[in-house]
């Protein structure tokens, strides 16, 4: 598609300009003014559809809602009964031995098996478990908590692997509850509670925009000192995949840093509005899922066609954020997590954002600043209906997703998400 095509795709910013050559009547000032009052009024801000390269079947598909259960194997108890877990089935195999079986929502899926399950036992007891995942092969290493609020790495020497496909965990249980998951679970109760604290900042204001599949709330954070009016938008999204939780980690200290309390921080909140929607699938992350949400398909698909309520929500949010206020998009960035870090850009030589060069220059300074960490930049043209392509054909926006690795220590994620929050704001400051 051409770079005409594209344009006429995005929202209208202002009146035909013909009226400039009619009278200057007080009748005719009248006449324009009720014009563009009924045109504001009417006026619905949807995302334009758009014709990916690579286009995606996102109708729904059927999913299984988990059941949720407590097992009893033997003196071993499990159960699922949390927001956010995933356990399908727990049995004993021999005395020693049981195996948990842990299945996706639906088929086709991506290989991120989540699981998230509590264990007990009568008395203090040592087994092996069988994490059986059936649709893929174990990618998560366990992480371990006695209260479901702390939690850490399973000793690596109580980990190895059964075969290729299913890990093998030596845990020593008690009558006290053993919580073990994929990632720290991060549910909507605990965005929510998140959310609620950065509402305090004078600087932020959170709202509900909308509501998933399953009436759960989509949830914004608008961030911004002084009036929104033509304000620059950088836009930031998180969680449309259930188990990616290293991204949402780094999002949060990239928002820690746009709401810090120095001189480059109030300057940048001064200048530019940022709209945060930390978790596009509160369905799929409360039930467990792999990667889908409640309709069965994988939201990072559907940003051409917003067949699923979620995107359609935040799409049309953001266009219409843009066009009241008569703002430009200038950066979209989508947190999650892969097998490592990496920036999925936009190759921008076939279509150029408004701030050329900008992710290069963003990602030399990261490199420079944290010599230590990998800055690895993978571009690829428009192709799938994803957001990094969706943000660069509706806005002429610099649009990337921001990848963090499944085991990327939480040190490092801290400083790239911080660094990076830091570098966007100095470079924009010199954009003006
Ligand atoms: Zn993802």
């Amino acid at each position: 598609m051409n770079q005409k095509s594209k344009i006429a795709h995005r929202p209208p910013r202002s009146l035909p300009s013909d009226h400039k050559r009619r009278e200057n009547t007080p009748a005719s000032f009248l006449l324009f003014f009720l014009a563009f009052l009924s045109l504001s009024a009417c006026r619905t801000w949807q995302a334009a559809p758009y014709d990916f390269p690579k286009p995606a079947d996102t109708s729904d598909q059927p999913v299984a809602m988990p059941e949720q259960k407590t097992w009893q194997a033997g003196s071993v108890f499990a159960d699922n009964r949390f927001p956010a877990a995933r356990l399908n089935d727990f049995r004993q195999e021999d005395d020693s031995t049981f195996r948990a079986s842990i299945l996706p929502e639906n088929t086709p899926v991506n290989p991120s098996p989540w699981y998230a399950f509590r264990l007990w036992a009568e008395q203090e007891q040592d087994i092996r478990l069988v994490l059986d995942y059936t649709h893929a092969r174990h990618r998560y290493f366990p992480k371990v908590s006695r209260d479901g609020k702390t939690w850490e790495a399973l000793d690596s020497s109580r980990f190895s692997m059964l075969d290729t496909e299913d890990a093998l965990l030596a845990l020593r249980l008690s009558p006290d509850t053993l919580w073990l998951a994929a990632q720290a679970p991060a549910g909507a109760r605990q965005v929510g509670q998140w959310c609620a604290r950065q509402s305090l900042h004078p600087a932020v204001q959170w709202d509900t925009i909308g509501r998933s599949r399953l009436g759960r709330a989509l949830w914004m954070l608008d961030i911004g000192e002084g009036k929104p009016r033509k304000k620059p938008l950088i836009v930031l999204l998180c969680r449309q995949h259930p188990p990616e939780v290293t991204g949402w980690e780094a999002l949060k200290f990239f928002v820690d840093e746009i709401l810090a309390d120095d001189e480059t921080a109030r300057a940048f909140r001064q200048q530019y509005r940022v709209l945060v929607f930390p978790l596009l699938n509160p369905d799929g992350a409360d039930l467990g899922f792999w990667r889908h949400n409640a309709g069965g398909v994988d939201l990072n698909r559907d940003w051409a066609y917003y067949r699923q309520p979620e995107p359609r929500q935040v799409a049309d949010r953001i266009v219409r954020e843009a066009g009241r206020n008569h703002s430009d998009v200038l950066i979209g960035l989508d947190f999650h997590s892969t097998y490592k870090d990496v920036f999925y850009t936009n190759d921008e030589t076939e279509t150029p954002p408004s701030l050329p060069g900008f992710k290069d220059r963003w990602l030399s300074e990261l490199r420079a600043g944290l010599p230590e960490f990998e800055f690895k930049e993978s571009p690829s043209n428009v192709g799938a209906p994803v957001t990094k392509g969706w943000f660069l054909t509706q806005f002429g926006a610099v649009g990337m997703t921001y990848e963090i690795g499944d085991d990327t220590p939480p040190e490092a994620i801290e400083q790239k998400g911080r660094a990076s929050a830091r570098v966007m704001m100095r470079l924009l400051e010199k954009e003006r």
